[in-house]
This record gives structure tokens, sequence and C-alpha cells, in this order.
């Protein structure tokens, strides 16, 4: 990444570090090398800067954990951490707002849907008993939102994704955003 970025992408911690992924043993952590390679590569040829937030589920368990849903993860200890991230990260999109001269752009904050914490179109849940991918934001993701919301940031928040048919519209997504601007 550019050491003088105008702009820069903030991202939850496992679009750059997979290892902090639900690893158990026989199972989890599947690495997808082409997503993030195709994330990446686009924010390195675009000269993007990526500012990595806190994994909330490796901060407060670590490895080896299984899946958990959102009600899974919600107490008030998980609460807090996300809180502590979602603080900072609005910190940080403060601060890149005054650099001078003229500002850093925060394009965009990426998430992972599918996780019950990064979430930001899919977290998956147990309704009446029943697991479902419920078409909100994971705790962490929702705590950010309230936090730009109530700072009045507007940055806008994309859910990355590795399940086929919403990867594509994901990343074209992030596209729209950086490539006008690029040209
Ligand atoms: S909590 Fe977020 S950063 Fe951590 S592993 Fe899950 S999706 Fe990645």
């Amino acid at each position: 990444m550019e050491d003088e970025s105008e702009r820069v992408v903030i991202v939850s911690h496992c679009i750059l570090n997979q290892s902090t992924r639900a690893r158990w043993p026989g199972g989890g952590a599947r690495r997808d090398t082409g997503f993030l390679r195709d994330v990446l590569q686009l924010l390195m040829a675009e000269g993007v800067g990526v500012v990595q937030m806190g994994c909330p589920e490796f901060s407060l368990f670590g490895n080896p954990r299984r899946p958990r849903t959102k009600e899974g993860y919600d107490t008030p200890e998980f609460r807090e951490i996300c809180s502590q991230i979602a603080g900072r990260t609005c910190d940080r999109i403060i601060a890149f707002q005054k650099t001078g001269p003229t500002g850093v752009e925060v394009v965009a904050v990426l998430g992972v849907d599918g996780s019950p914490s990064c979430g930001v179109r899919r977290t998956p849940r147990i309704i009446d008993d029943e697991g479902v991918d419920a078409s909100e934001p994971g705790l962490l993701m929702e705590t950010l939102m309230d936090e730009m919301k109530r700072l009045g940031l507007e940055t806008p928040i994309i859910g990355m994704s590795l399940r086929e048919g919403e990867r594509e519209e994901r990343l074209t997504a992030l596209k729209a955003l950086i490539i006008p601007r690029a040209s």
C-alpha cells in the first residue's frame, strides 16, 4: 500500500489476516485467497491504503473456537469489545478527515457478510429455534453503524462476501466507489 494515500478503506481484520477466523479441530478458517486477492489487488492498483480493525471474536475467545450466531456472541463483554473497536474506528475516520492539507478520504468500511460480528447485510441468527441468515448487521457492524450515525459519519459500509452470487456484486460495489475518482 502507498505510504501517502489520499484514500483509505477500513477493513474487518480477517480481510487481511485470515488466521483470526474461527477454527477448531478438524475445521474452520477456510481461506479464499481468490477473494482476498481480488480485493487487495483492486486497492493496491488504485493506490488506496488499508486500515485494519480489530477482530472482536479472536480478541475475546482466540482459537480454537467454533462458529456461533449473533445470539451466541451477544454478551455485555462482547458488546464492550465491539464498542471499543467501533470507537477507535470512528476516531480514525475523524482523524483522516482532519489530515492536512485536504484530508484523507475514507472510501468505505469493508465488513464480512455471513459473520455474526462483521456481517453487514447477512448475519447468522437463531430465530424461533431455527438458524437463519438475517438481513441485518452483526454485532460489531451494528455498533459501528450506531456510533457513526451518532457522530454524523457517512462513510459507506460494504459487506464483502465469500458466497457465490454475492461475491461479485460486493466487489462491483467497492469498485464503483473506488474507480470513478481514479480515472
Ligand atoms: S469477527 Fe470479523 S474480523 Fe473476526 S474473524 Fe469474524 S469476520 Fe473476521
